[in-house]
């Protein structure tokens, strides 16, 4: 199994350093995980420049730190692009071209991407353009508000049918369900779905062998948000054998493996 959704960095006042991330995910009992894909939550500071997110995910493949050196193939980094990276002077392609990327992420609560700004749908042209020509997959969040709902790029699925894309957290359930039956070339991450939300896409033929629900977990930021959000008590051993819970709902295969 491939976990698409995992991520290191700075999240609120804590830093996730890899090795321990990575360690737990890789060695987890409750699901046999034989990849992972991962992205910087470092991507979220404000005013962040993209040579410190290319160092710090650089650092993992080229451990001179003492830290254990992981391969490319196993661990995966998503290029989460930021719209601010086109005022430093990096562009998608520059930015694809930095780091053994299999993909590229787009946060749409953490960033602002407004589709009245004429600039902001400019880049996200290229963003599509770019996953097109190069068959890379587009990892997007989708959350209750309508600046992040699942249709809210629904203009760019139509106009990219070859872009494949994954709706993280399929928020709200209905429209993406109304996304996985309109669009062949959308899927979505199991990562923070309830067990309601999972029913209703197996009810809907989405789950399962056939479906088109990938493994994901969001993982540590579920740890961050049991222990920091709601004061629990658990290790993070126990906290990603939680997160496992969704695994026998997605699919095996991965677009990115
Ligand atoms: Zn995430």
């Amino acid at each position: 199994m491939i976990d698409c959704h995992v991520h290191i960095g700075q999240w609120s006042d804590r830093y996730y350093d890899y090795p321990q991330i990575f360690d737990t995910v890789l060695a987890s009992q409750k699901v046999k995980i034989d990849g992972l894909v991962f992205s910087s939550t470092s991507s979220c500071i404000l005013g962040v420049k993209y040579s410190e997110i290319e160092a710090e995910i650089g650092a993992i493949y080229s451990a001179n730190d003492g830290k254990t050196e992981y391969s490319s193939d196993v661990v995966k980094p998503l290029l989460w692009y930021v719209p601010e990276y086109r005022k430093q002077g990096v562009s998608v392609e520059t930015a694809m071209k930095s780091l053994p990327y299999c993909g590229i992420k787009i946060h749409p609560r953490a960033h602002d991407w407004d589709l009245n700004d004429s600039e902001k749908t400019d880049i996200l042209h290229e963003i599509f353009d770019f996953a097109s020509q190069n068959n890379v997959p587009l990892l997007i969040h989708s959350g209750y508000d309508e600046f992040e709902e699942a249709k809210k790029f629904e203009m760019f699925f139509k106009e990219y049918q070859d872009v494949k894309v994954i709706l993280a957290h399929c928020r709200p359930i209905e429209q993406t369900v109304e996304m996985l039956f309109r669009y062949q070339n959308v899927y979505a991450d199991s990562s923070f779905v309830d067990k309601k939300s999972l029913n209703i896409l197996k009810e809907n033929g989405f789950s399962g062998k056939n479906g088109k629900l990938f493994f994901g977990t969001d993982f540590p930021i579920t740890h961050w948000y049991a222990t920091e959000m709601f004061g629990r008590k658990i290790n993070f051993e126990k906290e990603y054998e939680k997160d496992c819970a969704s695994a026998e709902y997605c699919l095996e295969e991965s677009w990115f493996f």
